[in-house]
């Protein structure tokens, strides 16, 4: 059995483990980032946002190999909403939680009701789900890095390595905690400098740390391990240099002046905060479990420790009023933050947030919702104008000097009308398969 391990555009660090999994157990295996594959492969399509479900390149795909004889697999953390993938891609089963284990006991017994973690469609063409598979082990082999990994960038990086699993989080929108659980499961930092010293030999050039919250490496019994954290980017940094190291998304309850040093000394020497709202109801909404003044202050101590702060926001939750997307602009206003990521609320099926959406009328859904005020002429919805609103808003507040010209404009136009259709496509998709498998 040969696999082709696919994921669309960009190599994923979950595609490249299981496709190095597959290889340390005696597979042969390629791994793409591009809709190929040999005609008697077997695909296993790791797919990481709710687009892919609706892009028709990968739909066409799919069909097509089910046309030869190669099987296709769909995994990755698109897979909470197993009805949704066989609806809209069909394919033969669904590998759904973490699958590393669960995609080698296909790979030796195929598709099979006595394997867990596994959907896949009956003789009647009924959805059968297997049992629920559990967290995989966190010890696991080398991942296949593939050669072009150097042509890579991801906001700079190569690519975001796994130091641990899960998040002590809870927040309404993020799929993390539902996915790998709240309990945080930390790989041996020997394992993970042997992968770092592994990607470099590849020829990667930065090296990040997987997105969740970098410091809760080895966080044990509700502590934070700052020495563990300390060592992890000084291991990193000594292979790969401290410009070629990273260590975004960290919450503003987990730093500490131990944890800010380190990311000065062996990082590019920024910070990334989900920040998500200047309003303690919408932070509240959120789960997010820490409030605007955590923020505040979160913000002006990595200052003190000689970092760059960028933050991210999330506009356009169900429960945002007005004036609490003012309160945004103001701690933007406030910040001066050195860089500033904005996204429309896309409700990723299984989390509270899409419960939320789905009890919420479309007229009360700022997705779907006309904008009324200032760039009515732009015929934007009102999360695609406050999204293009705060992004305008946050360059006038940037420490050095950026002004809007008419190709930045538009730039923030095009983004925020795809980011709105996107976020209304996966949220009609919500609402098509809710309705027809829930209710
Ligand atoms: S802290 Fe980050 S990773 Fe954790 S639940 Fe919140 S958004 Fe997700």
């Amino acid at each position: 059995m040969r696999f082709t391990v696919i994921s669309p555009d960009i190599y994923t660090y979950g595609a490249m483990l299981i496709a190095g999994i597959l290889k340390n157990n005696g597979y042969d295996v390629v791994i793409k980032n591009t809709l190929s594959a040999s005609p008697k492969d077997t695909v296993l399509l790791s797919l990481y946002s709710t687009q892919h479900l609706i892009n028709e390149e990968i739909k066409s795909f799919v069909a097509e190999r089910k046309k030869t004889q190669g099987e296709v697999f769909v995994g990755g953390p698109v897979s909470a909403y197993p009805e949704i993938i066989f609806g809209e891609l069909n394919p033969d089963c669904v590998i759904t939680g973490e699958g590393e284990d669960t995609v080698l006991l296909i790979a030796e017994k195929g598709i099979s009701d006595d394997i867990p973690g596994l959907s896949y469609r009956d003789e009647k063409g009924d959805i059968i789900k297997t049992k629920h598979a559990g967290p995989a082990s966190i010890n696991r082999p080398l991942p296949l890095i593939p050669k072009d990994i150097a042509k890579q960038s991801i906001r700079g990086a190569s690519a975001y390595i796994e130091t641990h699993r899960g998040c002590t989080g809870a927040c309404t929108f993020c799929q993390v905690p539902r996915y790998f659980g709240r309990n945080i499961r930390s790989r041996e930092l020997e394992d993970i400098l042997k992968e770092v010293r592994e990607f470099k030999k590849h020829g990667a050039k930065r090296i990040s740390v997987s997105g969740g919250t970098g410091s809760l490496y080895k966080y044990k019994n509700g502590q934070i391990d700052e020495d563990a954290f300390v060592e992890l980017l000084k291991g990193m940094a000594k292979i790969m240099g401290p410009k070629n190291v990273s260590s975004p998304d960290i919450r503003v309850d987990c730093i500490s002046d131990k944890i800010l040093d380190a990311i000065r000394d062996y990082t590019i020497g920024w910070v990334f905060f989900g920040l998500e709202s200047g309003s303690d109801n919408v932070l509240m909404h959120m789960g997010k479990g820490a409030r605007v003044k955590q923020a505040s202050d979160a913000v002006y101590k990595c200052r003190e420790h000689g970092l760059k702060v960028a933050g991210s926001f999330i506009v356009g939750h169900p429960l945002e009023t007005e004036t609490d997307y003012e309160l945004t602009k103001d701690f933007i206003a406030e910040h001066y933050l050195d860089d500033v990521f904005v996204s429309i609320a896309e409700p990723i099926p299984k989390t509270p947030l899409a419960d939320l959406v789905l009890k919420t009328p479309s007229e009360k859904n700022p997705t779907y919702v006309p904008h009324a005020g200032e760039y009515k002429s732009l015929k934007l919805s009102e999360s695609e104008a406050r999204s293009f609103d705060l992004q305008m808003h946050a360059d006038m507040f940037k420490p050095n000097l950026h002004v809007v010209t008419d190709e930045v404009f538009n730039a923030y136009l095009k983004g925020v009308r795809k980011d709105g259709f996107e976020v209304r496509a996966a949220t009609d998709l919500l609402f098509k398969y809710y309705y027809n498998s829930e209710n």
